[in-house]
């Protein structure tokens, strides 16, 4: 049966993943980034509806809702990577973070979820660094953390509605935001040569793809996951279950 999925961030990386997861099911899937000439593009290729909307603006989100009468589905997959300890992290990126990355998924889920229809949900694209961070992404994973508290809230809060909540965490995934990072911190060596060596950290020996957490995102928003609410599934090839150390 044709479900209608609602996926933020979805122009692109993990969120364009879990579109192409949706299409293939023969889902109606709404689309809401800030990158309208990939939102273009994406709607031209699969058929999706495409809304311009920066998830930082609680106001927009509100407006893009009105477009939608019921969801069965909300994927939260819109997220930016900062850099910087919590002494060198200016304000302003502290806020952007913030914005985006939490509030961004909180005004996202206030505008969308009382749309959620009985048996829906809302599936959130956290981070393993949630749980363990790398150096200097100090905003970053306490906004990741944040998600996951907000994520077992809610599952509280709605499991009376029949709407599960959950999130997932994943380890390095090879999108845009990564290979950018990875073009940052390269110290001039190729990006491809940078993402195998943070795919060694992971005990699986790579980085993930982004259809490979597409596949989680639609497993927890699937009804097969009829009795998981509140959960946080890790995607991150051992990387928090020991050290890839070699012996
Ligand atoms: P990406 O940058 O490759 O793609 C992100 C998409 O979200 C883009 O289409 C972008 O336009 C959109 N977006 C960004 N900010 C937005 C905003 N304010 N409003 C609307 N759209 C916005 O990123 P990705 O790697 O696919 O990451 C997706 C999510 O997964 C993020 O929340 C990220 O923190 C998380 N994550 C990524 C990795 C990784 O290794 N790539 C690992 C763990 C968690």
């Amino acid at each position: 049966m044709s479900r209608t999925v609602v996926v933020t961030g979805g122009a692109a990386g993990i969120g364009r993943g879990a579109v192409e997861r949706f299409v293939a099911e023969g889902d109606q899937v709404v689309v809401l980034d800030r990158d309208a000439d990939a939102l273009a593009a994406l709607s031209d290729e699969l058929g999706v509806r495409g809304v311009a909307v920066d998830v930082g603006d609680r106001d927009s989100l509100a407006v893009a809702a009105q477009e939608v009468s019921s969801v069965d589905a909300l994927v939260c997959a819109a997220g930016i990577q900062r850099y910087g300890t919590v002494v060198d992290t200016p304000a302003s990126v502290y806020d952007e973070v913030m914005a985006v990355n939490v509030g961004g998924v909180f005004f996202a889920c206030q505008a969308f979820v009382p749309k959620v229809s009985r048996g829906g949900s809302v599936v959130v694209v956290a981070s393993v660094q949630a749980y363990a961070a790398q150096k200097s992404v100090a905003a970053y994973s306490m906004g990741k953390g944040a998600l996951l508290s907000l994520v077992r809230a809610m599952a509280v809060d709605h499991a009376a509605d029949g709407i599960r909540v959950n999130a997932v965490c994943p380890g390095s995934v090879d999108t845009p935001m990564l290979r950018t990072s990875a073009a940052q911190f390269g110290g001039g060596r190729s990006t491809d040569d940078v993402v195998a060596e943070w795919g060694r950290s992971h005990p699986l020996g790579r980085v993930a793809t982004p259809g490979e957490v597409a596949e989680v995102i639609h497993f927890l928003a699937s009804p097969a996951a009829a009795f998981v609410t509140g959960a946080d599934v890790k995607v991150d090839g051992g990387l928090t279950a020991g050290l890839a150390v070699v012996l």
